[in-house]
């Protein structure tokens, strides 16, 4: 048995007649760019986060740049990133002209360490990007505590956890504003690129929309300097079908998730603070071993992965900064023991006994 590490097919199966109608009506239409569909996609994620605007944008990449740029965010300024999370959370920074200061991360939760920031804060930061990392929410309470004493701009990044709470609140409305990904295997996934911007601040939003198609609300009224980043009707058309199961596939995943973490020995298995609800993107596990585990999981067919084999500090476009090995310890430690297992809503009791099986007897309770 060959068991995928996701299975994007499976959700298709599931709702074919919703998202084949859905794809149909935008070609019937010939409505491929704005219009109605991208409003009621907007409008039913920004309930579906509990907020009061959502901008559709073309890539969750995008999203953090132009979340960056609305705040004012450039040149001469510095952001606090955790220094472990996908390239796009620190390369946005660059990109809007500023510069990222890395921050390690908390052991357990795998977020940025609020009580790391205050050694890295100078008179140019700016702002702190918490990542809620594999779909576990960032120290929200404290990391807003610290940018409200310092002057600093919060922008989310809710990449990998669509739905995921910290003390029972959704994720994407504790800071100024917050991002989305819906890249093909994220919690709500597009079929291409697709990202979002969440703020409850309607000025914030429209100056979003705004850089998102060329710095026009209005058609050829440019009131300031945009670019092209629209999420095409064929993606939003595809998501707003999506939203209704979304809760639904998150409990599936958290049910995945118990499997696991009720199978596996205790000292692999990833921590769930009290207060905070993972929706796990990725299930990933913890081993001084991992390299071997790996290995057997490659040799029994079942898809595994990294997440992420090197903190952002220590990659080539990042030696500029000179940091060195012992700089970021839990970062690094993690990258080296951290190896992602098959999670997806569809996968059975029956495939995750078969997974751990596979990793082996010293592996399991
Ligand atoms: C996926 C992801 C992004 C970027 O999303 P794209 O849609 O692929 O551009 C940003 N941050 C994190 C943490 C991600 O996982």
């Amino acid at each position: 048995m060959s068991i995928p590490f996701v299975d994007l097919k499976a959700q298709y199966e599931s709702i074919k007649g919703d998202i084949d109608h859905a794809i149909q009506s935008v070609i019937s239409d010939t409505s491929f760019i704005g219009g109605d569909i991208i409003k009621t996609f907007e409008q039913r994620f920004a309930s579906f986060v509990g907020i009061n605007h959502c901008i559709a944008v073309a890539n969750g990449t995008d999203a953090i740049e132009i979340a960056l740029k609305a705040l004012g965010i450039g040149e001469g300024d510095e952001v606090l990133v955790p220094a472990l999370t996908w390239i796009s959370t620190a390369g946005a920074v660059n990109n809007v002209g500023a510069e990222p200061v890395f921050v390690d991360v908390l052991k357990d939760e795998r977020s940025i360490d609020p009580s790391l920031l205050k050694e890295k804060l100078s008179e140019r930061t700016k702002a702190i990007i918490p990542v809620h990392l594999y779909g576990l929410p960032a120290q929200m309470d404290s990391i807003m505590a610290f940018a409200r004493e310092n002057n600093l701009k919060v922008i989310e990044d809710c990449a990998q956890a669509h739905g995921a709470t910290f003390r029972n609140q959704v994720v994407g409305t504790f800071g100024d504003i917050a991002t989305f990904s819906f890249y093909p295997g994220k919690n709500l996934g597009a079929y291409g690129d697709a990202g979002g911007i969440v703020a409850n601040d309607g000025s914030l939003a429209r100056t979003c929309k705004m850089l998102s198609n060329h710095g026009q609300l209005s058609k050829h009224d440019h009131q300031i300097i945009g670019r092209n980043s629209r999420m095409d009707t064929m993606q939003a058309a595809i998501l707003s079908a999506k939203i209704p199961h979304l809760e639904k596939w998150t409990e599936g995943r958290i049910k995945v998730a118990a499997w696991y973490s009720s199978k596996l020995d205790d000292s692999l298995i990833p921590k769930t603070p009290e207060g905070s609800k993972h929706v796990f993107h990725l299930y990933v596990i913890e081993s001084q071993e991992r390299d071997a585990l790996m290995q057997k999981l490659k040799e029994g067919n079942i898809g595994c992965a990294i997440h992420y084999p090197t903190p952002l500090p220590h990659l080539p476009s990042y030696s500029y900064k000179k940091h060195f090995i012992g700089d970021f310890p839990v970062a690094e430690k993690l990258c080296a023991e951290i190896l992602s297992l098959p999670i997806f809503p569809e996968l059975s009791e029956e495939e995750v006994d078969r997974i751990c099986e596979v990793l082996g007897s010293d592996s399991y309770k």
